[in-house]
């Protein structure tokens, strides 16, 4: 199949929501600008959605959702599946668009993102027919059964660093449970997650899933509040979760949450020392410049490890080659949006003045198209004192603190200091060390000698500040986008 360049497609995809199975404008006319954060250029205007968007989308999944929750749960599975094969047949152009609007470098993220979000819509519509209820032996003359039922209307709200794979992970088991959704797009990344939903278009019935791009406040805010959306799940910051928890609290409508984290990797004296270090790269996501919520952001060495761990995660990092996204060549692409590459810049200065000394790896792609770009060199902080924000705040870029320790009992409560809770590793030969780690990390998802994978089969969210709920997984669909109906038959 041919494919089509990322930058004709953002053209194309400009100044759209599609709603009701059609693509239209905002009603207002308004749009926004997309950038291409590698070189700054517009790659295409998204449609600002506002209230009167909101209103529109969720009338229409409103309309749809009753006809679509009728329909037997193996058919609406058969669908979402089918949806899954196309979007696997297209894996390569979405993962081009989704490499423009975020900077991810195609080969080391955009890629492995667009294949996962396939997976989700294949794993999830072969679940449908795992929407069963209970029989309870309550009284003998009693049929006492449980029904799943779906809930309605669930608003998807997503950030932009995995945006196809986020929305996937949500509105696959949403609909697959008999629900309609409208997503809210993020703002600096609309057109990859819109081309999925027009793929989608192609075999699921209008209205059944809608999709907006806008701003929080202008766009997420009255999604959350809408009276007929039932249901919000949330992927991003811990301050919108807040916010939309609160706003959630005045429907008493349920929420799930994925926020961020902290996540700390332990390497013990006895850990494979090439096998950790390989392990530090890909856990701190310097590949996706850091920004990653699960990112390896506080890393603990056996102090009889510490130098040489180092000096071998330095070598890694210098050999990494950052550039343009869409070349195959590079590892390393950009940081989204000026607003993060400032931010990110600017924990790197405070850890400097906090006495930290900062190795900086890679090197800048240079002049040319590129010397404008929100590229930034990863960073390996070592000698931070340990109040230093750098350890203990959520910095989204690529950025790691490497702190020595003594003991395994220092070191978990080191890593269990943190008010977040999403991820943690240990890395380990011995079985016990192993074991202990799994049990007293306070984190939503632990793993030994290896980094997150994430799968739609694996439950995955955070405790703390890190979430409410979990996503993927059976439990997810069932937990999270139904409502447990008990009925009991008396037959005397
Ligand atoms: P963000 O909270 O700024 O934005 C996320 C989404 O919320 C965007 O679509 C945004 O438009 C929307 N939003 C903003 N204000 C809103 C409001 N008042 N009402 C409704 N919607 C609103 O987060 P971000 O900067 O885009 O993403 C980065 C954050 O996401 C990091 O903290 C990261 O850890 C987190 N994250 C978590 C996971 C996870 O699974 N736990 C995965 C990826 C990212």
């Amino acid at each position: 199949m041919a494919e089509q360049d990322p930058f004709e497609l953002a053209q194309d995809l400009s100044g759209k929501h599609l709603i009701d199975g059609a693509f239209v404008p905002s009603q207002s006319g308004k749009t926004f600008d997309v950038i291409y954060p590698a070189t700054l250029e517009v790659i295409g205007k998204a449609a600002f959605g506002e209230k009167a968007d909101v209103d529109a989308a969720v009338a229409a999944a409103k309309k749809a959702q009753k006809a679509w929750a009728a329909l037997p749960a193996r058919e609406r599975g058969k669908l979402v599946t089918e949806c899954g094969r196309r979007i696997e047949a297209h894996k390569e152009e979405l993962a081009r668009l989704v490499a423009l609007e975020t900077g991810k470098a195609l080969r080391t993220e955009s890629r492995v993102e667009a294949s996962v979000v396939a997976d989700a819509f294949t794993f999830y519509g072969g679940l449908a027919s795992e929407l069963k209820g209970e029989s309870v032996p309550f009284n003998p003359d009693m049929l006492t059964v449980t029904l799943r039922e779906p809930i309605g209307v669930v608003g998807a709200i997503i950030p932009w660093n995995v945006p196809m794979m986020l929305m996937a992970f949500k509105i696959a088991p949403a609909m697959v449970a008999g629900n309609t959704v409208v997503v809210k797009s993020a703002e600096e990344a609309p057109f990859a997650v819109l081309r999925v939903c027009e793929i989608m278009n192609e075999v699921l019935p209008p209205g059944v899933f809608n999709i907006l791009s806008g701003f929080g406040p202008e766009c997420g805010a009255p999604l959350v509040e809408h009276p007929d959306v039932g249901k919000v799940t949330f992927t991003g910051s811990v301050e919108t979760g807040k916010i939309i928890y609160r706003g959630a609290a005045e429907k008493l409508m349920p929420v799930t949450l994925e926020l961020g984290g902290k996540s700390p990797m332990i390497v013990m004296g006895d850990a494979d020392l090439e096998r950790a270090v390989a392990g530090a790269v890909s856990g701190v996501r310097f590949t996706r410049q850091g920004q990653s919520c699960t990112a390896a952001s506080r890393i603990y060495v056996h102090e009889s490890l510490h130098d040489a761990f180092i000096e071998a995660l330095k070598a890694k990092v210098d050999a990494m080659v950052m550039g343009d996204p869409l070349d195959e060549k590079t590892d390393i692409g950009t940081i989204v949006s000026e607003q993060q590459y400032e931010r990110v810049l600017g924990y790197i200065t405070q850890g400097k003045a906090d006495g930290g000394t900062a190795h900086e790896g890679s090197s800048l792609p240079g002049d040319g198209k590129l010397a404008k770009g929100y590229f930034v060199r990863p960073v390996i902080f070592t000698d931070l004192p340990e109040d230093s924000r750098v350890i203990s705040e959520e910095i989204f870029g690529p950025v790691t603190a490497i702190q020595r320790f003594s003991t395994l009992d220092e070191v978990i409560d080191k890593a269990n200091d943190s008010e977040y809770g999403l991820a943690a590793t240990i890395w380990t030969r011995d079985l016990k060390t192993a074991m202990e780690g799994v049990r007293r990390l306070e984190a939503g998802f632990v793993q030994v000698n290896q980094n997150l994978v994430v799968q739609p089969n694996l439950s995955y969210g955070g405790i703390k500040q890190s979430g409410l709920g979990k996503e993927a997984s059976l439990e997810a669909m069932l937990e999270h986008f139904t409502h447990k109906k008990t009925a009991i038959i008396n037959m005397t």
